[in-house]
């Protein structure tokens, strides 16, 4: 197995994951687990990493791209209209609080709130800002 990509993003790494499986793309997360129970240790492990077989690495990492690709044309900054749109966990000391309540119910999804920022001009955005295709 080859690790295609590393995440420190429960969601994305789960958005991804299906996305390959859909197209057909066998594979799967690492550390998962470890990540979901403690966000913090998650930088130490290096984050949920999501490995594939070494037969299809390359297939997979040219599905990465494309997803990559499609996701910065689907995404403009409504201020200055750059694609350079990053998906980052809301740093909030509330999320914590989430994240500790999530792990003591037992809860598996930690309910991180994320949000949008441009790294053109800085502007945030709890929804992806998405092209007007008409
Ligand atoms: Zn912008």
């Amino acid at each position: 197995m080859v690790v295609l990509r590393a995440f420190d993003n429960y969601f994305l790494a789960n958005i991804i994951l299906t996305k390959l499986r859909d197209a057909g793309i066998e594979c799967y997360l690492k550390d998962e687990y470890m990540v979901t129970i403690d966000p913090i240790l998650s930088n130490a492990i290096g984050g949920i990493k999501l490995v594939v077989k070494k037969e299809i690495e390359e297939e997979a990492r040219a599905m990465l791209y494309t997803f990559d690709n499609e996701y910065k044309e689907n995404s403009t900054c409504p201020n200055c209209g750059s694609h350079d749109i990053v998906l980052l966990p809301k740093q909030s000391m509330e999320n914590m609080i989430t994240a500790v309540a999530s792990w003591l119910f037992s809860t598996y999804a930690v309910s991180a709130e994320n949000i949008y920022k441009c790294k053109h001009c800085g502007f945030e955005s709890e929804e992806l800002p998405e092209t007007n295709r008409n």
